[in-house]
């Protein structure tokens, strides 16, 4: 059997609408694809418009019932679910890494990361405080009061495929919405895995659907034409974004966005050098390249240039590539040939423009992977330099002065995370002030967690996720006056 768990009843491959599987019927499957392997983990539902449209409608029939519990009860089902992830931590990693192909110490820090989120909202479902305005008139009082928005749809990604749906559905759900979630084709199995243990959980029916699906344009019309959908959440490109964001105008729904970024990461003179060089490998190589704050470009001062290079190549090509599964892998395979060919082409194109390879550079022996790869002599003016690699490369460019680094770090419409090591108090609050950007990592690139907005400014998107700012992209506030008093 190409998927084994240790508790089978987690691998579901049906749509989930309302508490109930919906198999195919006379419709279509579509088939999961093991990244390291190139075969067939499993058949999906292909969900097209009218079963969305089945889920939202399911989704605003739960509301009714769902906005009315208190805090306290929504966060006691959700902590329910938490523990209850945390429990199959090992099976929810085994299948992550099977259908998305990241190694499996990273997919078991996922699982951790993902349930993270729902244990947080569990207890930020209890702290929806109102206001109390004071009052202009003597007869008036002004009360502010938080409601949830309604159905919300959230579009993810497979580069995070448990933690991007409960960053966004653990809010939800906290604030009192019911949610449809279309995860992406290629790594639906994590997600109804997540939905079959809300359901052990307690969470009612209809709170949560899920809608798997190939044609993600259909599935998207029905989540943005539908009225009954207040609010659309979506993780992923750029271009997806934007469309998505146009095609909401309709409906005036409320819209958080978190697209591409282009991450620097500068390191400057006077970095800690062992701590830049380990910084910057786990930022750019995690999850083989492909996420959304992973490094994109290495800026490095002159002074530190040599060094830095030199012992950075040489952690870079200490990393292993390989099957996800195989602990001796550091770097998994890339989710699919599309990515790998893109990624070389970026690395071709470079190339072309008089860029140097310093290691890597090709498409690797093993199944699905790059080589995990360097290059050198790029400026800003390269295809690499400006777009999302969501590869295990690392364009690196050098620099003289502060200022240029903080140009050459704001030159782009990307604005989502940032990274720079120094060891200069008054250096960290320049740069940090005058970088563009949502996050800021200052002498470390693991800067996530539940307790942090994550976000981003310029076209990396709208809205933060996470933390105690989190809940508000779900939350509508109303003002009411009282006269006559
Ligand atoms: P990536 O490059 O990470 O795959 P995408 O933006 O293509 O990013 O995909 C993110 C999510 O958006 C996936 O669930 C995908 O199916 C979905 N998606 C892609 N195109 C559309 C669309 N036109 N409308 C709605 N969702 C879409």
């Amino acid at each position: 059997m190409p998927c084994q768990l240790k508790e089978q009843s987690l691998l579901q491959t049906r749509a989930w609408i309302n508490s109930n599987w919906i198999g195919p019927g006379s419709g279509q499957e579509f088939s999961v694809i093991n990244p390291a392997t190139g075969k067939e983990l499993a058949q999906v539902t292909d969900c097209g418009r009218q079963e969305t449209h089945e889920a939202v409608v399911s989704a605003h029939n739960a509301l009714q019932k769902w906005k009315v519990l208190t805090g306290k009860e929504r966060g006691s089902l959700l902590r329910h679910w938490y523990e209850l992830i945390m429990a199959h931590q090992d099976d929810l990693a085994r299948l992550m890494t099977l259908e998305q192909g990241k190694v499996l110490a990273e997919a078991r820090g996922e699982i951790a990361y993902a349930a993270s989120f729902i244990e947080w909202f569990s207890e930020e479902a209890k702290r929806i405080y109102g206001d109390i305005i004071p009052q202009t008139r003597p007869d008036h009082r002004s009360l502010v009061i938080k409601q949830p928005i309604g159905v919300v749809a959230a579009i993810t990604p497979w580069n995070f495929p448990a933690a991007m749906i409960t960053r966004k559905a653990g809010a939800a759900l906290a604030a009192g919405c019911t949610i449809v979630i279309k995860p992406s084709e290629e790594t639906p199995l994590s997600a109804l895995a997540l939905a079959e243990l809300s359901h052990r959980a307690g969470i009612p029916a209809g709170v949560i659907n899920i809608v798997p699906g190939l044609d993600a344009q259909a599935i998207g019309q029905e989540l943005c034409d539908n009225p009954l959908v207040k609010k659309l959440t979506f993780t992923g490109s750029t271009a997806v974004g934007k469309h998505l964001l146009k095609q909401s105008a309709a409906t005036v729904k409320k819209v958080s966005l978190e697209l591409g970024g282009n991450a620097p990461i500068i390191i400057f003179d006077d970095a800690d050098l062992d701590k830049a060089v380990a910084g910057a490998l786990a930022c750019k190589y995690r999850n083989s390249g492909q996420t959304c704050i992973c490094a994109n470009r290495i800026l490095v001062q002159s002074g530190i240039y040599p060094a830095f290079l030199q012992r950075f190549r040489a952690a870079v090509e200490k990393l292993e590539t390989g099957d996800g599964l195989d602990m001796k892998t550091t770097s998994g395979p890339l989710i699919n040939q599309k990515a790998i060919s893109k990624v070389h082409s970026l690395v071709e194109d470079a190339v072309q423009q008089g860029a140097s390879i310093v290691t890597g550079g090709n498409e690797a022996s093993f199944h699905g992977c790059y080589q995990p790869t360097i290059l050198t002599d790029v400026n800003s003016s390269m295809r690499i330099a400006r777009e999302e690699i969501f590869g295990p490369v690392a364009p690196v460019i050098q620099f003289d002065s502060e200022e240029d680094a903080i140009n050459l770090a704001n030159n782009t419409e990307f604005g989502l995370a940032s990274y720079f090591y120094t060891s200069d108090l008054a250096r960290t609050w320049r740069v940090s002030e005058a970088i563009e950007y949502g996050m800021v990592g200052v002498n470390e690139t693991a800067i996530t967690s539940e307790v942090i907005p994550f976000g981003g400014v310029k076209e990396s998107g709208i809205g933060r996720e996470g933390s105690k700012y989190g809940i508000d992209d779900y939350l509508e506030l109303k003002y009411i006056c009282m006269g006559d008093i």
